[in-house]
């Protein structure tokens, strides 16, 4: 019989996935299921980007990319990181690879050794701690508040901070709280970070675009830490394409290097073809078209709305997300109510409670680390938000 690897057996299913999975299951059943789990814009790829791939089709870029991706994308992410960040990088070190995941994991699986301790802010994005896991790592989690709009300190930072310590991994905006650290909270902590050269940070800065606090700030403008930075970014959440796969780290050369022969063993370069609308992506400054402000502006409308109707569901603690398109309330007032039948004791059970009575999937809050929490994705349209808020609303009036 075949015995899977212990690496396979240890490794958790992505609970996003896994939740958007059950959605689309008792959609198939006929339920008018409203899906909240999956992080992913609802709006279709702009049009100049879709063009741009079929360009790419017709002048049969159907061979091979260079590993790390074509020389006049890569080109573009340094124009665009120059352009839009105001960071100085060389084309050498950019590595484009199949999504923004894909990244993360490359900078991982070239870093870490056995035992090493990655520093991992919670809440945090449900795959880091399953990829520090694959690299044999080990997550250190410090628990950022609700009080504190789910930030972490530099202080913090340090205390959990030990000889093991190789690396830090953060978003923001973040998923999934949708907090934002401003320029002043990440100079902090990079201030900090200097007494510590052997801790490399990575920034997974995906959320770039979904913001509504002004300008994105990456910890990599501080010049006495960015050497020590992998950032990551890519084109999936901004611009509406998490299909085509496509995201890139800018980092110090070693790693840089490191990631492109690690990805040319796994996987090559990603898709020619959506590299080709990638490239259209970058090359575009954004405000020069209306796509991305129009999506940005209905993410706006979209949190404000939630945070209204949530804010009505009696024992919902909200906090205030500046960006990405998530917000995570504690949801703890309802732990150990019932509804005669039915008894929540914890965050799973009551996003199954509220998948199986009502049909809105949600995803529960320990896949990010905080299991007082849920977390709701407010991509979706004004409609099935109002009509999502109704439902909990009603169901979670029934516990006693
Ligand atoms: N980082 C964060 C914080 C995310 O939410 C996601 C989810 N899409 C990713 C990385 C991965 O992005 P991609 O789809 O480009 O792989
Ligand atoms: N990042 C998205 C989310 O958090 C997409 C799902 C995934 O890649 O895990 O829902």
């Amino acid at each position: 019989m075949t015995t899977l690897a212990n690496r396979i057996q240890y490794l958790a299913e992505s609970e996003t996935l896994a939740m958007s999975r059950k959605s689309r299951e008792l959609k198939a059943e006929g339920h008018d299921v409203i899906n909240l789990s999956l992080g992913e814009p609802d709006f279709n790829t702009p049009d100049y980007i879709k063009d741009a791939a079929k360009e790419g089709i017709d002048q049969n870029y159907s061979f091979y990319s260079p590993v790390a991706g074509f020389e006049d994308l890569r080109k573009a992410i340094c124009a665009k990181l120059k352009r839009d960040n105001n960071l100085d990088y060389d084309c050498n070190q950019i590595v484009v690879s199949t999504g923004a995941k894909q990244s993360i994991a490359n900078v991982m699986l070239s870093l870490i050794n056995p035992g090493d301790e990655v520093l991992v802010p919670a809440p945090y994005w449900v795959s880091y701690k399953e990829i520090i896991k694959v690299a044999e790592g080990k997550a250190v989690f410090i628990n950022a508040s609700i009080q504190n709009n789910f930030k972490i300190t530099p202080q913090q930072l340090e205390a959990a901070i030990t000889p093991k310590t190789k690396l830090l991994i953060y978003s923001s905006p973040c998923n999934p709280t949708g907090s934002v650290y401003t320029r002043d909270e990440l100079k902090g902590i990079a201030e900090m970070l200097v007494k510590y050269p052997e801790i490399t940070i990575v920034a997974d800065e995906i959320y770039e675009h979904i913001n509504f606090v002004g300008k994105h700030q990456s910890i990599c403008q501080f010049d006495f830490i960015k050497d020590r930075v992998a950032l990551v970014n890519g084109v999936s959440k901004g611009y509406a394409m998490t299909g085509w796969r496509i995201g890139f780290i800018a980092a110090p050369l070693a790693i840089a290097k490191a990631c492109d022969k690690l990805q040319g063993q796994f996987t090559s370069g990603a898709s020619s073809i959506a590299q080709r609308a990638a490239l259209k992506a970058f090359i575009t400054e954004p405000s020069s078209t209306p796509d991305l402000k129009i999506m940005q502006q209905a993410f706006l409308e979209r949190r404000d709305l939630m945070l209204k109707l949530l804010a009505e569901i009696p024992g919902m603690k909200l906090n205030h997300p500046d960006g990405a398109f998530y917000i995570f309330p504690d949801i703890a007032y309802y732990f150990g109510k019932t509804n005669g039948q039915i008894t929540i004791n914890n965050d799973n059970e009551q996003c199954m409670y509220l998948l199986n009575k009502v049909f809105v999937a949600l995803v529960p809050g320990d896949a990010f680390g905080d299991p007082n929490c849920i977390r709701f994705s407010y991509a979706t349209s004004l409609d099935k938000l109002t009509e999502s808020a109704r439902r909990i609303k009603e169901a979670l009036g029934d516990l006693r």
